[in-house]
């Protein structure tokens, strides 16, 4: 590719990382489907601001809620202040409307936000969804926190949708992409103009290494390409999907292999070289302290950007498990050296719980996917997130399936998902 300054591969071996002792007693709880809205899932075990020890209690929904659509659909009412309480519940419910034909409401529209309320990025998706569903929507303004979404007949095609922000486009896609993979004959382009790297979201090189790697796994072909990389403030980034029609097949995935390679892909947009340079050097003088046992592969690289931006992803590739991508985000006054710390740090919390196959953030992106496959899923997760939790909730207000996490006791062990 024409940004790249150059790669080279450094080999080096010392001991490996490895987890604790591996004595667990487990902790589970289990959220299984809604039968109309308001129904009840089961939870055993641990305790969380909003779960109980009780064995069942209200998901997501409403006593009173008996709305119905002229096709016989009921409302889900859905509280987008539950759990980790951000756009997360509002995305994975727009995803699951559209697939199931069932309409939401939802109040308190990331009520767990700095800025709460709907931002640009979730505007763009509700609009696109809803062209996608030629849904009714009522609410879908920036900083509007209730929204109504009702959609009608599914109609595919191509979309062009500018966030017009450097709001997250990665976070867009994964909203619209199950939709349009599962309800098309022909494949669909989207494509998206916003951010492609944004904190605390799924980042392009994380799409391209993670995402599309379990998509893959699935039975799910997705094409990607970045032809402009968008940083906060200016954003103006590009994402490209090819996303070819295809369902979901169960995947079971309870260990991790030998890690193999970490690729240390540096990259930089109107900044200087030497910036992508220091932040290698860090993550290579981070990863050989902890003596890791790998190839390392190297990747400098200048994405064509309007704005200015860095950032440092380690892509973990193991045996027998999907790449793992864990990125370090530049701002402004931030030193290229702890940008590199951000990623080596997530990485190094990766390896150390030992036979997780699957990162934290890939957990709760996977769910949906799987929650569609016919069959049973399951896998081993470095750490049971609220994000994971919260998605599971959201499925279960939707769907007839039976979701059950088994958490850790001790640090250092997986979690479990099963989906059945
Ligand atoms: P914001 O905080 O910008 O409003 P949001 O509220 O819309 O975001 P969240 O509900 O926080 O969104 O969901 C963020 C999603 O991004 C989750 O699916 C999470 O797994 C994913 N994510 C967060 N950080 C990363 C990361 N570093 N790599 C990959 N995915 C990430």
């Amino acid at each position: 590719m024409d940004g790249d300054l150059r790669r080279d591969r450094l080999d080096w071996k010392g001991p490996r990382v490895v987890g604790g002792e591996a004595a667990v007693k487990s902790r589970r709880w289990r959220a299984h489907a809604a039968h109309g809205a308001g129904a009840v899932a089961g939870v055993h075990g641990a305790a969380r601001p909003w779960q109980s020890h009780r064995t069942e209690f209200r998901v997501m929904g409403s006593d009173t809620d008996s709305d119905r659509t002229s096709d016989g659909h009921e409302t889900v009412r859905l509280d987008g202040s539950r759990g980790e309480g951000g756009g997360q519940i509002l995305r994975t419910a727009l995803t699951l409307s559209l697939l199931t034909g069932r309409p939401f409401r939802m109040t308190k529209v990331r009520a767990n936000r700095d800025k709460p309320g709907l931002r640009p990025q979730h505007k763009t998706a509700i609009d696109a969804a809803a062209e996608l569903g030629n849904a009714r929507v009522v609410g879908a303004a920036v900083g509007s926190r209730e929204v109504a979404f009702s959609p009608a007949e599914y109609q595919s095609r191509d979309l062009s949708l500018d966030i017009g922000t450097a709001g997250s486009t990665g976070l867009v896609l994964q909203t619209l992409h199950l939709p349009l993979a599962l309800r098309t004959g022909d494949a669909v382009r989207l494509m998206l103009a916003g951010g492609t790297f944004n904190p605390k979201a799924p980042a392009y090189t994380f799409l391209e290494a993670t995402w599309r790697g379990y998509l893959w796994a699935f039975g799910m072909p997705v094409a990607l390409s970045m032809p402009s990389a968008g940083f906060y403030p200016r954003g103006g980034g590009r994402l490209e999907a090819w996303i070819e029609p295809a369902s979901p097949r169960p995947w079971v995935q309870l260990e991790r292999g030998p890690l193999r390679k970490i690729r240390v892909i540096a990259g930089v947009a109107n900044l200087r070289d030497d910036i992508a340079a220091r932040m290698r050097d860090r993550a290579l003088e981070r990863l050989a302290e902890a003596g890791l046992d790998a190839e390392i592969e190297i990747e400098l690289v200048r994405w064509p950007s309007p704005g200015q931006g860095a950032a440092l992803t380690l892509v973990a590739e193991h045996d027998a498990t999907i790449p793992a991508a864990f990125i370090g985000l530049g701002e402004r006054g931030k030193p290229s050296e702890a940008v590199a710390d951000e990623a080596v740090d997530q990485l190094l919390a990766f390896e150390a719980v030992e036979g997780a196959a699957v990162d934290p953030h890939s957990a709760d992106q996977i769910l949906l996917p799987l929650a569609f496959a016919a069959g049973r899923s399951a896998f081993t997760v470095s750490e049971v997130t609220e994000h994971l939790r919260t998605n599971i909730h959201t499925i279960a207000a939707f769907l007839e399936r039976t979701i059950t996490v088994e958490e850790p006791e001790a640090e250092g062990q997986p979690g479990r998902v099963v989906i059945e």
